[in-house]
């Protein structure tokens, strides 16, 4: 992309709620745009709204940039050169600007009430023309500001768009021209003094040096007016930053992406055990390729192979079967340390554990059973629940599977064979069952084993039913089918 200026590209969201999956798209391509040109990353705060961010949502987004790896150069808690990077404590600055801008006469003050302006676009409803603002205020006598300010009104600042067009290149869709029709005189300060986004953004990614703006097509339709305040900023042409809109992400029902065709934040899918190296691969690949149909890529290829120019411009579709396709890849690759690592604090929190080393140590015994076979972390609790339940209960629907009087012979047999058993291993305990269940009685395996399985672990679902037993122990496994026989 053409500037000649070191890279820096920004993320730079209103945290309204928590980031949502277009958000973080948007993120992580900013972020490997950066990390490929070895430029700089920098986070922005955008909390000007302060009816609609909070504090919370605010960490709650710096803790998901953290737990996904998108790591920032410039930004909250790391700092930089060009702080504060809180918008909520810029205030002074874009008031500044704005003061500026009405001296120059690029802004004006506006009077004109809320119930005026709903008028005014009814009118244009009526007559069937673009919406938006009419001009009223643009050039107001001194008499009339003065009678405004004696009925007490108070004025927004809005800066005057001159007829025209805009044209600026973008680098996903080319030249995109809009016709100054269509972007009528707009709000950069509120009656109470705050300042609104377009206004905020334009002066920041100035001011901060910002020299790529990639960010989601919505906001294609802001920029000639964010290219306007540079222009009242009296930046140079080539210091503006270049422009780049994402392709939008559809939901499957090809309707753009939100809650109610897909669960969209990033909040969700960690709760539910994605992990973030899979939601990075899944969403790198919403709307980018690196030129072949590779479906797994490590942040690692992402940096070296991510441009611009392979962002496609048509929308993409979020793929919800494909993303929990890739976790359970990215799941199976783990180490053991790491799928423990990853794995323990969903066993805490569902109270399977407490964390004591002996449990940590079970549960490390246990988790290359389960590492094929889940998809999710937040599986992991009920297949492994019953290593360590106190109160051993038989699930109420499996019982029903049991009570038969097959089941009674097979768990009586199963008894008889492994008090027997000598040596307490997976492989013997396999050895013994087959040899007296499936070749003597000559039962399905299906059938037999079920029987055992439900006895021991208590559900119809869990790792593979041997080695399940060895860890359980002969002890308990024998308690449990003895108990399984008086039900
Ligand atoms: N703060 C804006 C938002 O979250 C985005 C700013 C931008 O990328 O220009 O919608």
């Amino acid at each position: 992309m053409t500037s000649t200026r070191p890279v820096k590209v920004r993320f730079a969201p209103s945290p309204t709620g928590d980031l949502h999956v277009g958000n973080i798209r948007t993120a992580l391509f900013d972020w490997a745009y950066a990390r490929h040109t070895g430029g700089t990353f920098l986070f922005r705060i955008e909390d000007t709204d302060t009816t609609r961010v909070t504090d919370e949502y605010i960490q709650a987004a710096i803790d998901t940039l953290k737990w996904l790896g998108l790591q920032w150069d410039e930004g909250p808690e790391v700092g930089g050169s060009n702080g504060p990077y809180l918008q909520s404590q810029r205030l002074d600055i874009y008031a500044e600007w704005a003061q500026k801008f009405l001296n120059q006469g690029d802004a004006y003050h506006c009077y004109c009430s809320p119930d005026e302006l709903e008028a005014v676009r009814e009118e244009q409803r009526k007559a069937n023309v673009a919406p938006g603002y009419n001009g009223h205020c643009r050039d107001l006598t001194s008499d009339q500001i003065a009678a405004f300010k004696a009925q007490g009104r108070e004025a927004v600042v809005r800066m005057r768009m001159p007829d025209g067009t805009t044209t600026f290149t973008d680098e996903i869709r080319g030249d995109v021209t809009f016709d100054h029709k269509f972007v009528p005189d707009f709000v950069l300060v509120r009656a109470d003094g705050s300042p609104l986004y377009t206004l905020a953004v334009a002066i920041d990614d100035i001011l901060m040096g910002v020299t790529h703006v990639l960010r989601g097509e919505d906001l294609l339709s802001s920029t000639p007016r964010q290219i306007r305040v540079y222009q009242a900023m009296g930046v140079k042409l080539e210091d503006y930053p270049v422009f780049a809109h994402l392709p939008f992400v559809m939901g499957q029902d090809n309707a753009k992406l939100s809650k109610r065709n897909g669960e969209v934040s990033i909040a969700w899918y960690r709760e539910q055990g994605y992990l973030p190296e899979a939601i990075c691969n899944y969403l790198a690949l919403l709307g980018w390729s690196p030129g072949d149909d590779r479906e797994n890529i490590s942040m690692k290829e992402l940096t070296e192979l991510f441009t611009v120019e392979k962002v496609h411009s048509s929308p993409a579709r979020f793929d919800m079967k494909k993303l929990e396709a890739i976790n359970g890849d990215k799941i199976r690759a783990l180490s053991l340390e790491d799928f423990t690592t990853w794995t323990l604090p969903f066993l805490i929190k569902a109270k399977v554990i407490t964390g004591t080393e002996e449990e940590i140590a079970l549960v490390k015994q246990a988790l290359p059973l389960i590492q094929e076979r889940i998809v999710k972390l937040d599986e992991a609790p009920a297949l492994l629940n019953f290593l360590f339940v106190k109160q051993f209960a038989v699930d109420a629907d499996a019982v029903a599977k049991i009570s038969d009087d097959a089941a009674k012979d097979i768990l009586k047999r199963s008894e008889k064979e492994l008090t027997a058993l000598s040596v307490w291993n997976h492989e013997t305990i396999e050895a013994a069952l087959r040899a007296s269940l499936i070749e003597e009685l000559g039962l399905k395996p299906r059938i037999a084993f079920t029987a055992l399985r439900i006895a021991t672990t208590g559900s119809t679902i869990s790792p593979p039913l041997f080695e399940s037993m060895e860890l359980l122990g002969k002890d308990a496994c024998l308690t449990r089918i003895s108990a399984a026989l008086a039900l």
